[in-house]
């Protein structure tokens, strides 16, 4: 069946269509039927170069074969035992190793329920109410931060989604991304505030990367206020380089949130930070957190495997940088937008200089990126279907396809 067709089905038997909304590409989204590599193979019949790579999780491309001989391994010993296993304590032990402020960490099955559980744990830990977010930051589909953008700092958060209690997000308040002095501002205003939950470079509205020494102003504010600053790596963990952004940024926040890579593929998320904050975490202390599939086996071994095939290739993340490097080379500032890049996150922005923050993000222009997207599609090019999502590239695009790339970038821009 053809892809046009089983959208025409899907539709009358699930909302809209699709499992998750940035799926749902117009007229019809293409069904896969299988991947490998760089490689999609749609059920048309077509093969694309995948610069989505299911948002972010894919480093080392599709169905790779590392991964997939530690999931093949794992399935003769069971998937789900509702007892632990010997992976948690091997993959704690490998994270709590990679990330120098994690002492301790919990496995869960999203990166919404990480960010869910960080947020709950802080306001445990500080007794406080209040959580500040940045603005266009994204950290899943919970209700605490499904707050509308552009509200302003100092006005109480609105819901940005039908069903969300404006009792509840009126606890969340935003800043922009890259001012300091906002955070100052908000944070000596109000002194209920739990966290600071931030991606420290944004990875949903980007890439938008950190101005100099942002990320430290950030921790320095935050720590004179008594707030603690939550990291949300889903996307930057393991992407970034071994230890993600507080590493390559040498900042310390008090929690981080991870997900995306250290599934392998499969569903994950963690949190984890300072040993006294984890304590608090149930059944060792009072902040309840739990799960079904929380720790599960197969997750846990397509993780490790991936966490170690990154060590096991130390060059992995400069061979990366230099892909996107040479995208950037040719295509730079063509057609008047920006190109940016950092390690194999990139995005070309139809806006002439980078953007800085939500506001300057919302400035590119849509309709020529929704133009621009079709005819990258028509040259065999899957980008994410929206100007506000970051492109990946992954350990399994090779020379050719980045030449690809950049021929099909020349021509349709
Ligand atoms: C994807 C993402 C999440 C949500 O993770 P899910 O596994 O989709 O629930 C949270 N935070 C960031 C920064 C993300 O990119």
């Amino acid at each position: 069946m053809k892809s046009e067709e089983l959208f025409r089905q899907a539709q009358q038997l699930m909302p809209g269509g699709v499992s998750s909304p940035v799926r749902a590409i117009k007229p019809y989204p293409f069904y896969t039927a299988r991947a490998n590599g760089s490689q999609l193979f749609t059920v048309d019949g077509t093969t694309l170069i995948d610069c989505c790579m299911a948002y972010g999780p894919l480093i080392l491309g599709h169905a790779a074969s590392p991964i997939k001989a530690a999931i093949t391994a794992q399935l003769d010993k069971g998937w789900l035992y509702g007892t632990p296993s010997p992976l948690e304590p091997e993959f704690a032990r490998l994270i709590t190793g990679d990330h120098p402020c994690m002492d301790m960490v919990r496995f869960v099955s999203s990166g919404s329920e990480a960010t869910m559980a960080a947020i709950r744990l802080a306001r445990g830990f500080t007794g406080k109410k209040d959580i500040v977010k940045i603005e266009g930051g994204f950290h899943g589909a919970h209700d605490a931060v499904l707050v509308k953008a552009g509200s302003g700092a100092t006005t109480l958060g609105v819901p940005d989604s039908a069903g969300v209690l404006a009792a509840l997000v009126a606890h969340t308040r935003q800043v922009a991304y890259n001012d300091p002095e906002a955070l100052e501002t908000l944070l000596s205003k109000h002194n209920d505030v739990a966290a600071l939950i931030i991606e420290p470079v944004m990875g949903n509205i980007g890439p938008v990367l950190p101005t100099t020494n942002y990320l430290r102003e950030v921790r320095e504010i935050t720590h004179a206020h008594d707030v603690l600053l939550i990291f949300d790596e889903v996307i930057t963990g393991y992407r970034l380089g071994i230890g993600g952004a507080q590493v390559k940024y040498g900042v310390k926040p008090d929690l981080t949130t991870l997900g995306k890579i250290i599934g392998g593929g499969l569903p994950i998320g963690a949190f984890g930070g300072r040993r006294e904050i984890m304590a608090l975490v149930a059944p060792s202390g009072p902040v309840y957190q739990a799960g079904t599939f929380s720790g599960n086996p197969l997750s846990l071994t397509a993780g490790i495997a991936t966490i170690r095939w990154l060590h096991d290739h130390p060059t992995t993340y400069a061979m990366l940088e230099e892909k996107s490097r040479a995208i950037e080379e040719t295509i730079g500032n063509r057609a008047g937008g920006s190109f940016v890049r950092l390690g194999s996150m990139f995005k070309y922005f139809f806006r002439s200089e980078p953007p800085k923050n939500y506001i300057e993000v919302k400035e590119c222009d849509i309709a020529a990126f929704g133009i621009f997207r079709e005819r990258m599609f028509a040259r065999g090019i899957f980008l994410p279907p929206s100007q506000f999502e970051t492109n990946f590239l992954s350990v399994s695009h090779s020379d050719e396809d980045i030449a690809t790339l950049i021929q099909a970038y020349t021509q349709c821009l």
